[in-house]
């Protein structure tokens, strides 16, 4: 399909949520894919809001996970003189007309419809009103809805969408103050934009039929339209910060990898087969807004991780470095890369897991752990440590492989006639403190034979230690 445009329209509400990049990649996708435009408005109309910050962070979503969209940025606080124009041009050709009913009598008259269980409607007073308007009133403007008939469109999720016109009201395009309203400046947006498609929540469908009102009194011509149902919670509650209702940049922060998040962002609420996985290639080959759900879709953090642990394990030694230091952690030698990176890949989930893992090999060894400690701290360890010191002395070449070291752990072995499997855990104790991590053959390749010894004399002190101490207490 050629000239598709859609945009992403934000209130500026500071960051940009998952929901929010949600419906974004699905304009980015629909656009994208037919070489269509894909434009970023922030209708940011409540002035008391920073627009520019909004802005920002939604930039620096969208940089992260990959998106761009085309042009300038519009911003609705920008275009008031604009809108006014519009304002003007109903009141002219006699489309609008200006209201002088107060809010108090509003009010009441509101209230006593309810109180006889009736829907209200403004009454359309001075829809046709000629004569002196009361004084010291400052009007609304409101739009002349239709009194017959229907408002029709055909939502591209929702299907055929029939408004009658007893249900419409002659809604205020312009507030007292000159101020326009939400769905005058949205409409009148859409169009001038030229947006030829709009997908967004279908919290926003009962804004849809007066949209459509404005769009037909000025003559534009009306979008398609997708709303899509919400993101739930599992209990089919609508989705809190705690169930993942949190900024972009949060889930940065944990540790996801972008690819995964915008593979689960397509999946809520929408399919091709049962195929989970999708690449960005993917994505843009395959996604068609009228294949979205029209149920709601529920956010499930355990698939979240799975994507997440799929494109963490695919990732190359490259881009890792890369990422490393936003984690606080910098890039460790070849080596390290070569036998380390595939086994944590293998053992984290995310970038966060990843990190602690590579640091806890990295780094030399705090503490013991107290109860592995117990275990270990025998004079057969002690005499264990110092043979391989002294076995690793005589090794002339450094290690290239987690195969290296295992070969020459059950020559060491053979030669003491020990058993090596009752060597790991011991070495999993000097090496690391603690149980978890890696293989050990693994980490002494990359730690090199200097530091494994140096690890190792270490965990000796803290047995002998442990054992002068406990033969104190013994003599006691
Ligand atoms: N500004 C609206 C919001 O953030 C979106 C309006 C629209 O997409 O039409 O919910």
């Amino acid at each position: 399909m050629n000239n598709i445009v859609t945009r992403f329209a934000p209130s500026p509400t500071g960051y940009l949520h998952i929901g929010g990049l949600r419906t974004a990649l699905f304009n980015y996708l629909y656009a994208r894919a037919n070489g269509g435009k894909f434009l970023l408005r922030i209708e940011d109309t409540d002035l008391a809001r920073n627009s520019i910050d909004a802005k920002d962070a939604i930039l620096q979503a969208f940089n992260w996970v990959g998106m761009d969209y085309d042009g300038e940025v519009v911003y609705q606080s920008q275009r008031f003189a604009l809108y006014a124009k519009y304002v003007e041009r109903l009141l002219k050709e006699g489309k609008a007309y200006y209201c002088y009913m107060q809010k108090e009598e509003l009010e009441a008259n509101r209230k006593e419809a309810e109180a006889k269980g009736k829907v209200w409607h403004y009454d359309r007073r001075y829809r046709d009103f000629i004569g002196t308007p009361p004084e010291g009133v400052k009007p609304v403007v409101r739009i002349k809805a239709p009194l017959e008939g229907e408002v029709y469109f055909k939502d591209g999720i929702k299907g055929e969408m029939r408004i009658c016109a007893k249900e419409l009201d002659d809604f205020i395009i312009a507030r007292s103050d000159g101020v326009p309203t939400y769905n005058f400046v949205v409409a009148i947006d859409d169009a001038l934009m030229g947006i030829t498609d709009v997908i967004r929540g279908d919290d926003h469908l009962s804004n849809t039929p007066k949209q459509i009102v404005v769009y037909e009194a000025l003559g534009f011509p009306v979008p398609r339209f997708f709303h899509v149902p919400m993101i739930l919670n599992p209990e089919g509650k609508k989705l809190s910060k705690r169930d993942g209702a949190m900024s972009v940049m949060e889930y940065k922060a944990l540790g996801y990898l972008p690819q995964a998040l915008l593979n689960f962002l397509v999946r809520l609420g929408w399919s091709h087969g049962d195929t989970e996985i999708f690449s960005m290639r993917e994505m843009l080959e395959l996604f068609n807004p009228n294949n979205l759900n029209s149920a709601p879709s529920s956010y499930n953090a355990e698939k979240l991780l799975w994507l997440n642990a799929h494109y963490l394990n695919a990732l190359n030694a490259e881009s890792i470095n890369a990422i490393l230091p936003f984690y606080g952690a910098s890039v460790p030698s070849v080596v390290v890369q070569e036998v380390l990176y595939p086994e944590i890949k293998e053992r984290s989930k995310t970038l966060v897991e990843f990190v602690e893992i590579l640091k806890k090999c990295l780094n030399p060894v705090e503490s013991f752990d107290k109860k592995m400690l117990q275990k270990v701290k025998t004079d057969e360890n002690i005499h264990f440590f110092n043979a391989f010191i002294v076995y690793l002395n005589t090794l002339k070449k450094p290690f290239q492989s987690a195969q290296d070291v295992e070969v020459e752990i059950a020559t060491f072995a053979d030669f003491h006639g020990l058993k090596a499997k009752n060597l790991f855990m011991p070495l999993r104790y000097a090496l690391l403190g603690s149980s978890g991590g890696v293989g050990i053959s693994s980490l002494i390749a990359a730690l090199g034979i200097n530091e494994t010894k140096e690890r190792i004399l270490k965990a000796l002190e803290s047995l002998r230690y442990a054992k002068s101490i406990g033969n104190e207490t013994d003599s006691k």
